[in-house]
């Protein structure tokens, strides 16, 4: 593996980010990454796009996704790396997820509008055909129409998940998740395992359970996790044989985070690379001169 910096969770417009996926690659590689991952959410559909931009740049691509999954009440995000992305549940479960993240924006925007002259027109300018769709592309409707400053302002307020208009979406459990992407060949990452709010700490009995299902890793390295968090992360780590992943999860200008600010060893993406067997990493062998 090159050495340079390995930033395995970034997002681009394909689900929630702000750029295309050649942007996000250029942005990477200006960035200094010797490796970047492609993380849209429920989604593959930047991939190739993304291979075609590493081209001749020296960088590596590995392709991945951040699946949508559902714990209770709680939204839990799994990354996803080098699965077959033509495997048929995987087809087929992320094109439910999507249609399903679909339908609940519409209600989102249907109770918004009961308050707020936002309508679902205003939404869809915001994205285009095929978009993983959530809650930033209804964040970025209500900037366009003034009624807050930016995406943050608006996941603060409006769009919170108590703020009175959340609405959930269909989305397998974490345990079915895993299972399907190990079955695709893919290596699965719990993203974000510690943050707070919605997104809540995953107790160690689920972790257990994850680590059984073929769970491969966890993301300590993330701005959301909260400290006392990644402490208990590190332990459960070492108990269950999990790996630690860092990394930006980055969506251009769509929140603060930088390529890079968080970064995974080169030892843990070689055994990354060595489990999977869906997809190869698209290593983007530098023109020379
Ligand atoms: P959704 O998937 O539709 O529930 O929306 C959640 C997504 O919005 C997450 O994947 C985040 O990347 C993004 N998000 C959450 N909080 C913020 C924020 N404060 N600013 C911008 N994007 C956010
Ligand atoms: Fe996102
Ligand atoms: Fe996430
Ligand atoms: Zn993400």
């Amino acid at each position: 593996m090159p050495d340079g910096l390995i930033d395995l969770h970034t997002h681009s417009a394909v689900s929630d980010g702000t750029e295309t996926p050649t942007q996000l690659i250029h942005a990477a590689v200006a960035a200094g990454l010797s490796t970047v991952a492609l993380t849209d959410h429920d989604s593959t559909a930047g991939w190739q796009e993304a291979f075609t931009a590493a081209k001749g740049t020296g960088i590596t691509v590995i392709p991945g996704m951040e699946l949508s999954t559902n714990y209770g009440p709680a939204s839990v995000h799994v990354l996803a790396y080098l699965f077959d992305p033509n495997n048929g549940e995987v087809v087929a479960e992320t094109a439910r997820i999507r249609d399903g993240r679909l339908r609940r924006a519409e209600r989102i925007v249907e109770k918004i509008s009961a308050d707020f002259d936002l309508t679902w027109d205003d939404v869809l300018a915001e994205s285009s055909d095929g978009t993983t769709l959530g809650r930033p592309h209804i964040a970025d409707a209500l900037v366009r129409k003034g009624f807050v400053p930016n995406r943050s302002a608006a996941f603060e307020s409006i769009l919170h998940w108590r703020g009175g208009y959340y609405e959930k979406y269909y989305a397998p459990s974490p345990v079915e998740g895993v299972r399907m992407i190990v079955a695709a060949g893919g290596v699965p990452v719990l993203a974000h395992p510690a943050t707070h709010g919605r997104y809540r700490p995953m107790d160690e009995r689920v972790i257990g359970d994850l680590a059984g299902a073929g769970l491969f890793g966890l993301e300590v390295g993330h701005r959301d996790n909260t400290e006392d968090g990644k402490r208990r992360l590190r332990v459960l780590a070492k108990k269950f044989g999990l790996e630690i992943t860092g990394s930006s999860d980055y969506h251009g200008e769509g929140k603060p985070n930088r390529l890079a600010e968080n970064s995974t060893s080169a030892d843990v993406l070689a055994k990354l690379v060595e489990r999977g067997s869906g997809t190869a990493p698209y290593v983007g062998t530098p023109h020379r001169g």
